[in-house]
């Protein structure tokens, strides 16, 4: 183990570490691995969590509501009662304020960019006959929420983000005066990829934002609200719509959650909460797209959890199966990179990623060499508007999907790849 600091050493020494991780690499390529960090994907033992949701109802089962609905018929367009109880507790938010959807919160972002884009909110002209419309996108952030608005031909603008959330004095700037800009993408809890959660501050910036666009929304997706990895230690996020509403701008949010990481990912229940205003217009939208989503199984999951305490329950079975993941990573990054002084990461404290930035020009070269020798990881440039990371620095790390030896194992040969690529920049450097 290398206990000195790569930007102490000599050029001899440097290539001393090099070529003894080069011998390191080519065993690790000989081995003839597949293994994957890429993507944000509960294991096996996390989905049989929730199994018993597959028994809540079978043949016998009465599948009416508590109001006398027969769930197996066409109808309620916003989602059964209880299921809005449910999820209104999950989401710190009233049943009056929620719609229930199909299985994907995903779904429900582009649908609102799209309503917005063909009909406009509110009365304001539609984004699609507007000669430009922007979004400000907190980076590093989450690719899929930069793919729609990208798809959409939405001009995307980076904002940093911190440790307690996006540059607030940066969005306050951008939106002051700009009509064009119409909307943000947040994760405000334990974010995509970095695992930060906004601070009361920004939460409060947020909800007192005056943007020069009436039709500006904030697009609040808290898809890792409930999900913790510890029981005595998590992060608390203050309650946007509340806030909101409090400073006189009820309207400015969509907040969407959804049980893809809590049950089965594809197969959950998704949800929007907002204000009155927004959601009257959200659903003379819906008459027209759907006559109601998947009631049975908004049913499977009331059945199953019954209420708040059963979700945090089930979380935290949940995390007791990727803590050890999450620590194995951390624990690989300290042993060797840490002594070398490479790169740095995040160590959140939920949900689903560690961000990790790698000396600036190198994650690409890292995220091929380690494909090279079996291990996937997110592609470089992933989490930055249209794919590019101007620093080609920020790589993200799942850790949820492999087994525990397997991650251990690729995390092993990451970080060879990642000292590998570094000697060379500081080789080069040194020309
Ligand atoms: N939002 C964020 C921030 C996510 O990380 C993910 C999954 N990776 C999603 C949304 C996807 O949610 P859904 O399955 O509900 O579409």
């Amino acid at each position: 183990i290398q206990t000195k600091k790569y930007s102490e050493m000599t050029k001899q020494e440097l290539m001393q570490e090099k070529e003894a991780l080069k011998a390191q690499y080519k065993k690790y390529q000989g081995m003839g691995l597949n293994l994957n960090m890429a993507r944000g994907k509960p294991c096996r033992e996390q989905l049989d969590l929730s199994m018993g949701m597959m028994d809540t109802l079978n043949s016998d089962a009465d599948l009416s509501c508590e109001d006398g609905t027969d769930c197996r018929n066409y109808g309620v367009l916003d989602g059964i009662h209880e299921a809005k109880v449910l999820i209104g507790a999950m989401m710190e938010n009233k049943p009056e304020n929620i719609i229930i959807y199909g299985n994907s919160s995903l779904n429900v972002m582009y649908d609102t960019v799209s309503r917005a884009y063909t009909h406009g909110i509110m009365g304001n002209t539609p984004w699609c006959k507007l000669d430009k419309v922007k979004f400000l996108c907190p980076v590093p952030g989450y690719d899929r929420h930069f793919a729609i608005t990208e798809y959409f031909g939405i001009e995307m603008i980076p904002v940093q983000m911190t440790p307690t959330g996006p540059d607030m004095d940066e969005v306050e700037r951008l939106v002051k005066d700009d009509e064009s800009i119409k909307g943000i993408w947040c994760v405000p809890k334990y974010s995509n990829p970095q695992g930060y959660s906004y601070s009361d501050e920004t939460v409060r910036r947020f909800a007192r934002l005056r943007p020069a666009a009436r039709d500006f929304r904030i697009f609040w997706d808290n898809a890792y609200g409930v999900h913790h990895l510890y029981d005595g230690s998590q992060d608390y996020l203050i309650e946007i719509l509340e806030e909101c509403k409090k400073a006189g701008s009820p309207d400015l949010v969509y907040k969407f959650s959804s049980t893809s990481k809590i049950t089965f990912p594809g197969s959950g229940i998704a949800a929007i909460a907002t204000s009155l205003n927004n959601l009257e217009e959200i659903k003379a939208q819906l008459t027209y797209q759907t006559i109601g989503h998947d009631k049975v199984n908004q049913l499977r999951h009331v059945r199953f959890f019954g209420d708040l305490a059963g979700i945090k329950a089930h979380m935290k079975k949940h995390a007791a199966i990727i803590r050890p993941k999450f620590e194995a990573v951390l624990e690989t990054l300290e042993r060797d990179l840490e002594p070398v002084g490479i790169g740095s990461w995040t160590n959140p404290k939920g949900g689903y990623f560690i961000s990790f930035d790698a000396p600036d020009g190198c994650a690409k070269a890292i995220v091929d060499k380690a494909k090279k020798a079996g291990v996937t990881m997110t592609k470089a440039g992933a989490t930055y508007p249209y794919g590019k990371d101007p620093h080609d620095s920020n790589i993200r790390i799942a850790p949820t999907f492999p087994s525990l030896s397997d991650l251990k194992l690729a995390m092993d040969i990451f970080t060879v790849c990642v000292r590998i690529v570094a000697i060379d920049k500081l080789l080069a450097e040194s020309e």
